[in-house]
Parts: structure tokens; sequence; C-alpha cells
């Protein structure tokens, strides 16, 4: 037997099975094996200047992509229609200076609530600039939006007792909308707001409003759902709530001044069940403006051209606004996947419940993609931001740019287990200007109080 000199060992390493499922073909198509893009700058402005100036996590909004979108929708329409005036949707971004860009472009505020209500007044824009939606306005709320000349969007019967109420003790009639649902061919169909036209309850309604004689009928207004995919929908909304303004001046003698068609026009951004890219699957602009033109114009009687108020949100603040967060650690699950964990989770991020975000790199990565998690910081188990996307080894400090998630997070976010960060916006002149600063301990606390017996490290 001859002897050998032993080889120096390698340390063991535990073998790993995982699944393959990367780039196979499938029924919808190839799905691409690696579709991450490196993103150094918004508008201009690095990423890393970025993060060193106002830290991570960061929201960041593009002004220049703001004024573009509401422009090109604004053209969309009005080179249709010639009478349509865009009601800036507070609940989904209510920052001041996003809210102050659209009213600039001549949006007028549409609010669902007392608090958004005085947050437009707060920002100087006019009573009768501000639409007023939403199933709950208490009572001094109507009354202040009646004396500063709101449009009032009635919901319920209910309402309708307060507002007369409101009307008396002011002493005047009150001009008034009502909010209706339809059926727009849509499904599930959104019932639970306004008056129900197939039913009847809507004309009910004008007949009530019409009988009290305190409030004066002049509007209608439907707002069908969120992120609908069927620019048709619009169309049979517009005729159906057309056709009910001219029922309601042969029966009622009601002269309807404005419809209000609502919001709920898709951003490209991708619903999670979805398997087609937003730009495939999202029509564009144009194609609602065409549906809903096409509506107007075989509805209305030649020579009317009533105002048309839309209510867009999601579709015109969506893409503009990003989430600059960081790759803080990464481990590996027993199931054999990737997971990291970034300073940002479900608690920035509410609409990562439904939608699939870009999830673009400060930088090149190397190496083979693999099934990885995008992990939030809570300690909860619940904080996924993404789910299954193929990524390469991603090292520490790798900034993870999230997109879009410019509609509906900034008013949803949650001050839970972290503060919120700072949002900047980016001037058209590439200038970032910070619009609502980073939290820190003051904001958990200025609203507490500590009773005194309660109070730690007193003398005894
Ligand atoms: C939320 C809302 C909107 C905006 O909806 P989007 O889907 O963001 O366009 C418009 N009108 C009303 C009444 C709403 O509640």
């Amino acid at each position: 037997m001859s002897t050998s000199t032993p080889k120096s060992k390698s340390n063991y390493v535990k073998p790993l099975i995982t699944k393959l499922q990367g780039g196979m073909i499938n029924k919808f198509g190839a799905t691409p094996y690696y579709a991450r893009k490196v993103r150094t700058n918004i508008d201009g402005v690095s990423i890393e200047s970025l993060t060193k100036n106002f830290g991570s996590p960061l929201f960041v909004f593009s002004e220049t992509h703001i004024r573009h979108t509401i422009r090109q929708a604004k053209e969309a329409f009005s080179t249709r229609y010639p009478n349509v005036t865009f009601a800036w949707s507070y609940k989904t971004n209510y920052l001041d200076a996003i809210n102050a860009i659209f009213h600039q472009e001549g949006s007028i505020a549409e609010v669902v609530s007392e608090m958004e209500y005085d947050k437009a007044r707060h920002l100087g824009v006019p009573g009768s600039d501000i639409i007023f939606n939403g199933p709950h306005k208490s009572i001094a709320a109507l009354k202040k939006a009646a004396q500063e000349g709101a449009k009032i969007h009635i919901d319920h019967f209910d309402e309708i007792d307060d507002l007369e109420k409101v009307a008396e003790e002011l002493d005047r009639k009150i001009p008034v909308a009502i909010r209706l649902s339809l059926d727009a061919g849509i499904h599930p169909q959104w019932s639970r707001f306004g008056f129900n036209l197939e039913s009847g309850q809507a004309m009910d309604a004008a007949r009530r409003i019409t009988m009290g004689g305190h409030l004066q009928l002049i509007g209608l207004h439907c707002h069908i759902g969120t992120f609908v995919l069927e620019p048709d929908a619009y169309k049979t909304q517009i005729e159906k709530m057309i056709h009910f303004g001219y029922r309601l001046e042969e029966t009622l003698d009601i002269h309807i001044d404005y419809f209000d068609i609502g919001g709920g026009l898709p951003s490209r951004s991708q619903l999670k069940d979805t398997y087609m890219p937003p730009d495939i699957s999202v029509p564009a602009m144009d194609t609602y403006a065409e549906k809903i033109s096409e509506g107007l114009n075989n509805a209305l009687r030649p020579g009317d051209y009533p105002k048309l108020y839309i209510e867009s949100g999601r579709a015109l603040i969506d893409e503009a606004g990003y989430l600059i967060t960081t790759n803080i650690a990464s481990k590996r699950l027993p199931d054999g996947r990737k997971s990291y964990i970034l300073d940002a989770g479900v608690n920035l991020l509410f609409t990562a419940n439904w939608y699939k975000f870009n999830i673009e790199t400060d930088r090149e990565l190397a190496g083979l993609g693999e099934p990885s998690l995008l992990n939030g910081p809570l300690c909860m188990n619940i904080d996924i931001i993404d789910e299954g996307t193929m990524l390469p080894p991603m090292p520490r400090g790798t900034r993870v740019i999230l997109s879009p998630v410019g509609a509906y997070n900034v008013t949803q976010w949650m001050q839970f287990i972290e503060y919120r960060p700072a949002v900047v916006l980016i001037t058209e002149e590439s200038k970032p200007l910070v619009i609502r600063e980073g939290e820190d301990l003051s904001d958990l606390l200025h609203r507490e109080h500590l009773p005194d017996h309660l109070k730690l490290n007193q003398p005894s």
C-alpha cells in the first residue's frame, strides 16, 4: 500500500437543493430571467447624493413627471370635449407640495373627509373649488362647506336630512350633487356609495331633495371603482348619467349643471395576479378620453356642453413616485430562498398588498439570478415587498429603488415600529427639496401624556 500525503481538506459546505423556475417557458410566455434594471439617478439627481443628504429609506417625487402627466391628461380630454376640469383626489396623495402642483396646473380639489377639506382650505383653495365627497360628513363640516360654497356630493338619505337642517339654519338654499352607483359593466360593482340608479333609489333621492325645498340638485357624481382596466365602462357610465340628467329635467324640472365621472383610471402599475406587463395590459389615457367623449357625444343633446369633472387620482401620480431603500442584510431561508432585508416594508408601502413594483438597483449585480424575497424591516411575518423575483446576489448596502409608489402610499403609510422617512420633490431644475421631513421621537411623543403617577425614576 502506498501512502499518499493527505491533501488539505476544504471546508464542508452543506448541499442545497433549490427548485429551478426562472426563465422557463410556460403558457404565459417566457418570464424574463432577470429583468431588473440599474438606476443611478432620478431626474438627474444621483441616488447616492439623495441618500447621503436625506437618508434611507426615502420617498422621491418628480415634479417634471407630475406636470407632464396632468398636462397630457388635460390635453387628452380637452381636445375632445370643451368643458372639462380635473379635480385632484386628495386621498391619493395629499402632501401640500403635491396638491399645490395639481392646483397650479388648474385642478380643483376633491376631498372625502373634513380632514382633507381642511387641508385644502389651509393650502388656500377656495371652498368653491372643492368637491366634497365621502360617506362621512359631520353637520359641522357640512355647514362649513355650505357656507364656503363647496360642491357637496350627497352619499345617502340621512345626509339629505343633515343638509336640510344646515340649510334651514343658514336660511338659504344649498346647491348639491348626488353620488350615483350604477352598473357600468365592471365587476364587482361598487354599490355601497351613493344612490343606486337602476333600482330607482337615485330618482327617489332627487324627488326627496326637490320636495324638501331646501336643497337644489345641480350635479351628478359617480365613481365606479379603482384601477378600472375597461375604458368602455366609462362610456356606459357617462351615458347613463346624462340620460338620468335629462330624465330629471323632464320629470322634476331639475337642470343638471355638471357631471362628475370620478376617477379609477389605472396607473402603469402591475397587479400581482397579472402576467402581462403594464405597458401591454393598461390602456392609454387617450383611450379613456376617446371612450368618454364618445359617450358624451352619444348622450348629450346637440348644443349641450355641461361641465365634466374628472377625479383621476392614481393615474396622475403613481409613476412620479419612487421609494429608495437599502439592502441592510440577507439570509438563506430553510426552503432555500434568499431573503433580503430592506429598510422599508409594508409600513411604507401599503400598496404592496396588491401591486408588484419595478425593482431597480443602484449598481450592476454580478452572478446568476435566484428566486429572492424582499422583506421589510418590521418584526412581522407579513412584511413582504416582493416574493419570487429573480435577483443575483445583492451586496449589503445596495440601494433598491421601488416604483411606481406615488399613489396611496404616502397617505396610507403607518407610523408602526419605524419612523416615517423624508419625502423629497425633485424640481424641474433637478433640485431636490424636502417636502416632508423624516420623523423622529418627538413625532411619536407630542400627543402622548404620561400621568404623574406613572413616571419612572421619581423619588418614592
Ligand atoms: C379615491 C377616489 C378617487 C380617485 O380614485 P383613483 O382610483 O385614484 O383615480 C376619485 N373620486 C372618489 C370619490 C374617490 O373616492
